[in-house]
């Protein structure tokens, strides 16, 4: 048995025959392992869904209580058996219930890791490193150009700046689930108390994060708050919104955004943002090349994005490599930024 048996990749995402299941699919299948809540990786539809009670619940608050057929939490290390496979899930370190998932069988295991970061992150339990035949990872920051560098450096831009203007708003611009709760968390560790305001679309999943634990302090919503309250605040918000009329409601704003793609100057100009903040949930070129080396498997597969790098870089590091044409992926998270649309603030 060779690990490709254990997961074929098929147009509807990767699939395991001897579990009867597939992982992360882009259309609904009778049963779906899910790695996390981005709605790229993520969809409603499913007859029956296993996935980490936070994924689920996330999965649910987006959306509704109908969103699968049947439903089964599990939780990190914690194994069930599925036909001839053995399926673990193991932290992937991206966002809230993140999980890499491991199927073993006959002695070989495969990894399929989701979308994953090995950085620290307050609000996620860490990456954890798992020995493999087969690794499946991501390529959204798969290119030597991209180091995420130290996040706690650039929260301290943004303070800075909130430090330099305090009769402004800082909008900073952040997906909504993951990003916009792990700038937050970041902020705290800093030591910012003031109350951080949020935009709308971010209140619910906020609102779960806490719920499960996760220390953000005094939080407002944005609705309603007078030109006077924002003064020298920030707010949290999803990307697209710095490029609306929402924004007018701010006293003379400084905008932000947070993201891996911030590093190149071109993107930073396209968003029209004064204040490029690079802080990524994504493992940067050196977090995906030291996590597929370490993780020992000789054949890599590919997806996301920028495979071809990668799989450049495994072909020259004695390891088989292919890129997955599995179409779907990226349309949330940091992925998606083109898709999200430039702004004319
Ligand atoms: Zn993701
Ligand atoms: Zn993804």
């Amino acid at each position: 048995m060779r690990p490709e048996d254990i997961l074929v990749p098929t147009p509807a995402g990767v699939c395991c025959k001897l579990g009867a299941f597939h992982i992360d699919p882009t259309r609904p299948v009778e049963r779906a392992l899910i790695t996390h809540a981005h709605s790229d990786h993520a969809r409603s539809g499913h007859g029956a869904v296993l996935a980490t009670q936070e994924t689920l619940d996330l999965m649910r608050l987006r959306y509704g209580e109908n969103f699968a057929g049947t439903t089964q939490a599990i939780r990190y290390g914690e194994s069930v058996s599925l036909g001839g496979a053995a399926v673990t899930f193991h932290p992937a370190g991206h966002v809230l219930g993140s999980a890499q998932i491991a199927v073993a069988a006959n002695g070989l295991r495969v990894v399929a890791s989701g979308d994953y970061k090995n950085a620290p992150d307050p609000t996620c339990v860490p990456f954890e490193l798992v020995p493999c035949d087969l690794f499946i990872t991501e390529a959204t920051f798969a290119l030597p150009v991209f180091r995420h560098g130290d996040a706690s450096g650039e929260i301290k831009k943004l303070l800075g700046s909130v430090a330099l203007f305090p009769d402004r708003a800082h909008l900073v611009g952040a997906y909504s689930l993951g990003k916009a709760q792990r700038l937050i968390a970041l902020l705290r560790q800093a030591g910012y108390q003031a109350p951080i305001y949020l935009h709308g679309a971010m209140e619910s999943i906020t609102r779960y994060y806490t719920s499960r634990g996760v220390h953000l302090g005094e939080l407002r919503t944005a609705r309603g708050a007078g030109k006077a309250e924002l003064a020298g605040t920030i707010t949290i918000c999803p990307p697209s919104a710095l490029g609306d009329l929402w924004t007018r409601r701010f006293p003379d704003p400084v905008t932000a955004f947070a993201s891996g793609w911030m590093r190149i100057r071109a993107r930073a100009r396209q968003y029209g943002v004064a204040l490029p903040l690079i802080i990524s949930d994504h493992a940067d070129w050196n977090g995906l090349t030291e996590t597929i080396a370490a993780t020992g498997a000789s054949e890599i597969w590919v997806t996301h994005g920028q495979e071809d790098a990668l799989v450049h870089w495994c072909a020259t590091h004695g390891r088989n490599a292919r890129p997955l044409d599995i179409v779907g992926y990226g349309d949330e998270d940091e992925a998606d930024v083109t898709a999200e649309g430039g702004s004319d603030t």
